[in-house]
C-alpha cells in the first residue's frame, strides 16, 4: 500500500528559496581577482539569480536540459549561477580552469555546452580554442573591468545582461530526478568523463552533508569554500550552506595561505574546506605568525590523504579539528567523513588521532565496502585490504555518454578504483588508488603510507612516492621530497632509518630524488601519473 504524503520535489532552486526566506540575511562574501572586497546577502542572491534565470530562458532562449559551462573562481556570481542555471532548467556545468585547452575543448564539445559563463581573468585559454566548440553560441563575461575586451566571439557582458531583467519570475519545474549540474573527473587516470547530478541527488547530498555528524552547518557558521566550485561543486558546501543558512567566504584567485589566514581573521570564519596541500599551507603561515585568538575551530580535508601529522599539528599547536573526507566527483563528493564518538573519549590522544587520519565512515543512504579480486566482500577486520565499492542515493548510475559498464559490478555498487581497508566500527582506510599501487616482487606496497610517514619527518615538506621498473623486483618505489628549507639535502640513509620504524625493509624506497615541488593534478593532487612519465623521460 502506498503511503498517503504528498510527493513534493527536491530541487535546487527550493534550496535558494529557503536559504532566502528563512537567513536572508545571511552573508556571501568574496574577495575577488582584483582583490577588492564584495559583501551581500542571501536576499540580494535570490534576487540576482531570479533576474539571471529570466535572462537565461528570455535573452538567450535557454532550453530545458541545455548545457551551460561556467569557467570561474569561487564568488557571489558563480554561486548565481548555481542557482539560476537549474532554476532554468538547464545543467550547470562547471568547468576546470586549470585543465589544457585540449582538455577543455574535449570536455565542452563533449558536453555540447550551449554558453560559457567566464571569468575576465581567465578568458585566455578560451580565446585560444573558441574556433573549436561549434556547440557555444555566447560567451558572457564575470567581473569584466571597465573597457574589457577579448577576441571570444559573441560575447556579453554579465552585469549588462542581468540588469534590466526582472526579478519576480518563476523557476521552471523540473523533476527530481532531472539533471542540475554536470562536473567531469579530473582525469588523473584517463580521459576526463561527465558526471551528471540530479536535483534530488544534490539537495540530499547538500542535506546530509550539513547534519551535526558529518561538516556539521548551521546558520550561526561562517565557511571559507577553498575548494574551487569548479570541482564537484566545491564538495557540496555552496549548497549546504545556504540551505542552512550560513555565511559563506569565497576567495576567487585570493588562495594563497598568507591570503586565506588573512580571510579566517578577516571574516572570523570558523569552519572551512580544502585539500590536503592548502592545510600544509595555511598551517605554515600560522606557525610563522602565530594563532593568537583564530577563530577557526575546524576545517574538511580531503581530496586526498590528509597526513595524520598535519591532523595531530592542527590540534596540538592551534586547537583547530581537521576533519579528514573521503569522495571523488562520481560520490557528489563526500563518500565518507571521519570523526570520533563518545566511546572514543576515554583512548589516549595517539589512538584519536589515529582514528580521526582514517577516511571515515559511510553518511545515511550510501554504503561502502571492500571487495577481493576474486569477487568476495572482504571482511570488516581492520586488516584485510580490497578494492572500496559504493552505492547510494548520490552515487553515480552511469557516465555521461557512456554504455560502459565497467566501473560497476552486477550488483549495481560502483568500483571506486581506490584500494581500501575497513575495520569492525565500518572505519575506511584509503590504503592507496590501485594504480598508484607499488608490486615489488609479488608483494602489495602502499606509496600513500610511504608519504605520510615521510611527511612526518621535521625537515620534510612534501613527499610522493611512485614505483618505477625494475628488473629484479618488477617495481620499486620511489621518493620525491621536497625538503622543508629549500636547497638542503637530506640524508637519505637517516630517511632510511626514520622509515624502518614503521616499515619492513623491501617496503623502503631504494632512491630519494629531491625537488623543488612536485607536479600536482589541476587540483592540487600529487600528479603520479605525470611523475612516473617525467622518471621514464630521465626529466625527474
Ligand atoms: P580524480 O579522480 O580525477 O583525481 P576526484 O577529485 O574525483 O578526481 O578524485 C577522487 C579521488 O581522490 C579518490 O578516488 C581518491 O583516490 C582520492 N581521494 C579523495 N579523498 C581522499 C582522501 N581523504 N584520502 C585519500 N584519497 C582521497
Amino acid at each position: 500500500m502506498l503511503g498517503l504524503m504528498m510527493n513534493y520535489p527536491l530541487t535546487v532552486p527550493g534550496l535558494l528559496d529557503h536559504g532566502y526566506r528563512i537567513f536572508p540575511q545571511s552573508e556571501i562574501i568574496s574577495i575577488l581577482p582584483d582583490k577588492t572586497r564584495h559583501v551581500y546577502r542571501y536576499a540580494d542572491l535570490y534576487r540576482r539569480s531570479k533576474k539571471l534565470q529570466y535572462a537565461l530562458l528570455h535573452k538567450l532562449q535557454v532550453q530545458q536540459g541545455d548545457f551551460v559551462g561556467t569557467y570561474a573562481w569561487n564568488h557571489y556570481q558563480h554561486m548565481e549561477l548555481y542557482f539560476a542555471i537549474p532554476g532554468a532548467g538547464a545543467v550547470c556545468h562547471t568547468l576546470n580552469i586549470r585543465l589544457s585547452g585540449a582538455q577543455t575543448e574535449f570536455i565542452i564539445n563533449n558536453a555540447e555546452d550551449r554558453y560559457v559563463f567566464v571569468d575576465a581573468s581567465l578568458v585566455g585559454t578560451l580565446e585560444q580554442i573558441a574556433a573549436l566548440l561549434p556547440t557555444v553560441k555566447k560567451y558572457i563575461i564575470l567581473n569584466a573591468p571597465p573597457g574589457f575586451s577579448s577576441s571570444l566571439p559573441e560575447f556579453l557582458l554579465y552585469e549588462e545582461l542581468i540588469a534590466d531583467c526582472p526579478e519576480d519570475g518563476s523557476w521552471v519545474q523540473v523533476e527530481e530526478n532531472d539533471a542540475c549540474a554536470m562536473c567531469y573527473t579530473s582525469g588523473t587516470t584517463g580521459l576526463p568523463k561527465g558526471v551528471l547530478y540530479s536535483h534530488r541527488s544534490t539537495c540530499l547530498h547538500a542535506i546530509f552533508l550539513s547534519l551535526p555528524n558529518y561538516a556539521s552547518i548551521s546558520s550561526s557558521d561562517r565557511i571559507l569554500i577553498v575548494v574551487p566550485q569548479f570541482h564537484v561543486m566545491a564538495w557540496g558546501l555552496p549548497m549546504a550552506a545556504v540551505l542552512a543558512g550560513a555565511a559563506v567566504v569565497l576567495p576567487s584567485s585570493q588562495m594563497q595561505p598568507e591570503n586565506l589566514v588573512r580571510m579566517i581573521m578577516e571574516e572570523r570564519v570558523n569552519k572551512a574546506g580544502g585539500v590536503p596541500t592548502i592545510w600544509q599551507g595555511v598551517y605554515n603561515v600560522l606557525k610563522k605568525t602565530g594563532a593568537a585568538n583564530i577563530p577557526l575551530k575546524t576545517f574538511l580535508i580531503g581530496g586526498a590523504t590528509a597526513p595524520p601529522s598535519l591532523i595531530e599539528n592542527y590540534q596540538r599547536d592551534f586547537g583547530v579539528e581537521a576533519i579528514h573526507a573521503w569522495g571523488m566527483t562520481e560520490t557528489s563528493p563526500v563518500g565518507t567523513l571521519s570523526r570520533l564518538h563518545p566511546h572514543h573519549s576515554l583512548l589516549p590522544d595517539a589512538e584519536k588521532i589515529k582514528i580521526r587520519s582514517m577516511q571515515g565512515q559511510q553518511l545515511p543512504f550510501t554504503e561502502i565496502r571492500a571487495a577481493l579480486e576474486n569477487g568476495e566482500i572482504a571482511p570488516r577486520d581492520g586488516k584485510t585490504v580490497g578494492e572500496v565499492q559504493i552505492r547510494g542515493v548520490w552515487v553515480i548510475n552511469a557516465y555521461f555518454k557512456s554504455n560502459s559498464q565497467e566501473s560497476f559490478t552486477e550488483d549495481g555498487w560502483f568500483k571506486t578504483g581506490d584500494v581500501g581497508i575497513i575495520n569492525q566500527e565500518g572505519y575506511l582506510q584509503i590504503t592507496d588508488r590501485a594504480k598508484d599501487l607499488i608490486k615489488s616482487g609479488g608483494e602489495w606496497i602502499s606509496s600513500v603510507a610511504l608519504e605520510v610517514s615521510l611527511m612526518a619527518h621535521p625537515l620534510v615538506k612534501e613527499a610522493a612516492v611512485i614505483g618505477i621498473p625494475d628488473e629484479v623486483w618488477s617495481e620499486r618505489p620511489m621518493a620525491v621530497i621536497v625538503p622543508m628549507e629549500e636547497n638542503t639535502q637530506l640524508d637519505e640513509q637517516e630517511l632510511k632509518t626514520f622509515l624502518s620504524g614503521y616499515f619492513v625493509k623491501y617496503q623502503i624506497p631504494d632512491k630519494f630524488k629531491y625537488v623543488k615541488e612536485i607536479p600536482k593534478t589541476s587540483v592540487g593532487k600529487f600528479d603520479k601519473k605525470k611523475m612516473r612519465q617525467l622518471y621514464a623521460e630521465g626529466k625527474l
